[in-house]
């Protein structure tokens, strides 16, 4: 049974793509999209032992192992030029550490078209590096399980320009501004405010200031958001 989470990412895998799905663990995802028909070939990676052997597995179990290769490796150097791989995925990592895998593999997405990342924190990471690298958030959304909320942002190829909230809360996030959206950011405005509440009671040291005029600036940017 797929989490929610790992569902909303295979919603955005476009049929009959070639998939790698990069910090894979279990391999639920590519089983989940193979089962369902949506793709017929995926590639899954892990750096880790533990997570690559259930992997391997796991699609053994479900009779897989001709559709899904589980491979070990480091970030995008699984993945070879002749696997013809056009989507990946990167999910249920932080968003600075699904950027610097990116970054690292750089040389591993010109055939690319299609990045799906769900950041579990600092997805504001993932869109920084997009603009850097010439992609465009093409999908975004946002959602809440187990009372955990999660981004997923979908990337193709092109420019974009974005605005520091829009880097912060993402371009269609903010746009759409749904419940689980208002939620989310109306937390991290009460644990924001909070800091500089206290920040405003300690000793008025010049780093202590510099601090709080840091978060109050992210606070007015999200108001105006
Ligand atoms: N993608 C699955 C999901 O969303 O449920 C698993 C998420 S799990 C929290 C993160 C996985 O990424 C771990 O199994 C970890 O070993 C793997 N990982 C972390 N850094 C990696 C890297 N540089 N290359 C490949 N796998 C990596």
């Amino acid at each position: 049974n797929l989490s929610e989470r790992l569902k909303r990412v295979a919603s955005f895998v476009e049929e009959d793509t070639i998939l790698a799905d990069i910090g894979s663990d279990h391999a639920y995802l590519p089983c989940y999209l193979v089962h369902a028909g949506i793709i017929t070939q995926a590639i899954a990676g892990e750096v880790v032992k533990g997570p690559f052997e259930s992997a391997q597995k796991h699609v053994k179990s479900e009779g897989l192992e001709k559709q899904i290769d589980v491979r070990f490796g480091n970030g995008l150097e699984v993945i070879l030029e002749a696997d013809n791989v056009q989507t990946i995925t990167i999910a249920g990592m932080g968003g600075p550490l699904i950027a610097s895998i990116l970054e690292a593999g750089k040389d591993k997405l010109t055939s690319v078209e299609n990045l799906i990342l769900q950041p579990n924190i600092h997805a504001k990471a993932i869109r920084e590096w997009a603009i850097k690298e010439n992609w465009k958030i093409v999908n975004e959304t946002i959602l809440e399980e187990n009372d955990k909320i999660y981004e997923i942002v979908a990337l193709k190829k092109g420019q974009m320009q974005l605005t520091e909230q829009e880097l912060l809360v993402g371009p269609i996030l903010m746009k759409e501004k749904s419940t689980v959206y208002k939620k989310k950011w109306e937390n991290e405005l009460n644990e924001w405010q909070r800091i500089v509440d206290q920040l405003n009671i300690i000793a008025q040291s010049t780093e202590v200031q510099e601090k709080k005029e840091e978060l109050e600036i992210k606070i007015a940017l999200l108001k105006e958001s």
